[in-house]
C-alpha cells in the first residue's frame, strides 16, 4: 500500500534579464547583471545548510552566447552557464525544470513559434546534459498544452488558488491590492494538490509566492509572512497535500536580509516537521497525485 505522506516543494524561476526582456531598462539590467549571482549563491547555501532540494525554472536561452540580447547591455545579465553550473554541482540534488527558451509571451505567439522555443530549449539543455519532464510557463500563461506531450514534459506548474487570485480574473488593480492585503493580514495559505489531467499530465498548483519587498509592499513582515506559510505547511500535514512556495532570485532584490532571514525560518520550521516525519521535502516531479 502507498503510504501518503505531506510534502513541501519550492520552485525558482531563473531568467535573469530574460524575465523582463519585453520592457527591459537600465536599471532591470544593473539588477539583473549586479545582484542576481550572489542572491543565487546565498540561496544554494542555505539549501545546502537545510538539506533542501528545489527546483529551477530555467530559461534555456542563459545557456546560449549567441542570442542577440548579449548585445544589449551587460551580457551577464542574458548568459550564466556560470549559475547553472552552481546549480548542478550543489551537494544537494537539485531539479532543473525548463521556463521555455526566451521567456517569450505564450498568448500572444502561435504554436509554430512555441514549437521552435520548445525545440532551441530541448536542444540547449541537452548540450548541458540537462533533461527535464517539468515545464514551468513563462508569466505562468498557461497555453498550448497539447505541444507538452510531444517535448516530453509530463508536470507543468499551474495557478494560485488563493482567494485574492480570484478577484485578479475580474479586475488586475484589485487583485495586486487584494494580494498585498493577504500578506498584511494573518490569512492562512493554501495546501494544494496535483492533479492529473485527462492528458496525463500533471499540475502542480502554488500555494504562495514568496513576494518582494520593495514599494507598497513595505507592510509585509516576516512575522507575518511565516505565520501564513507555517498555517499552510500545517495545512498541507493535516490534508496529506503539498505546500508549494515559489519566487524568483528578483524577489530577494529589496531587504535581502529579511528576506534570506525568513527563507531560513521557513526551511527551519519544514525540518523541524520533517524530523517528526511529518512531511517530505519533493522536487515538482517527486509530487504524488494519487489521493
Ligand atoms: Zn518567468
Amino acid at each position: 500500500m502507498k503510504i501518503k505522506k505531506a510534502s513541501f516543494s519550492i520552485s525558482i524561476d531563473l531568467e535573469l534579464a530574460w524575465g523582463v526582456w519585453d520592457i527591459i531598462n537600465p536599471t532591470l539590467l544593473k539588477n539583473a547583471t549586479n545582484l542576481e549571482r550572489e542572491i543565487v549563491n546565498n540561496l544554494l547555501n542555505i539549501f545546502e545548510d537545510y538539506l533542501t532540494p528545489v527546483t529551477w525554472a530555467t530559461v534555456a536561452a542563459l545557456l546560449d552566447s549567441n542570442n542577440k540580447m548579449v548585445n544589449f547591455g551587460d551580457k551577464k545579465a542574458w548568459y550564466a552557464p556560470d549559475i547553472i553550473e552552481n546549480i548542478l554541482n550543489s551537494k544537494i540534488k537539485h531539479l532543473i525544470a525548463s521556463h521555455s527558451y526566451s521567456h517569450i509571451n505564450f498568448k500572444e505567439n502561435n504554436k509554430n513559434v512555441i514549437c521552435e522555443d520548445f525545440e532551441k530549449a530541448e536542444y540547449y539543455f541537452k548540450i548541458h546534459n540537462i533533461k527535464t519532464d517539468v515545464l514551468i510557463f513563462p508569466r505562468n500563461q498557461i497555453e498550448h498544452l497539447d505541444l507538452l506531450n510531444k517535448f516530453n514534459y509530463k508536470f507543468y506548474r499551474g495557478l494560485d488558488k488563493s482567494w485574492y487570485k480570484e478577484i485578479s480574473k475580474y479586475n488586475k488593480f484589485l487583485g495586486k491590492v487584494a494580494n498585498i492585503s493577504d500578506k498584511i493580514l494573518p490569512i492562512a495559505t493554501n495546501s494544494i494538490k496535483p492533479t492529473m489531467h485527462q492528458s496525463g499530465l500533471v499540475e502542480i498548483p502554488t500555494s504562495m509566492l514568496l513576494i518582494s519587498r520593495n514599494g507598497f509592499k513595505i507592510p509585509v513582515t516576516n512575522n507575518n509572512m511565516l505565520f501564513k506559510v507555517k498555517k499552510g505547511i500545517e495545512a498541507a500535514i493535516k490534508k496529506n497535500e503539498c505546500f508549494h512556495l515559489w519566487f524568483h532570485p528578483s524577489n530577494f532584490y529589496f531587504k535581502s536580509k529579511k528576506q534570506f532571514e525568513l527563507l531560513k525560518d521557513i526551511l527551519k520550521f519544514v525540518n523541524s516537521k520533517r524530523e517528526k516525519g511529518l512531511i517530505d521535502i519533493k522536487l515538482l516531479n517527486e509530487l504524488s497525485f494519487v489521493n
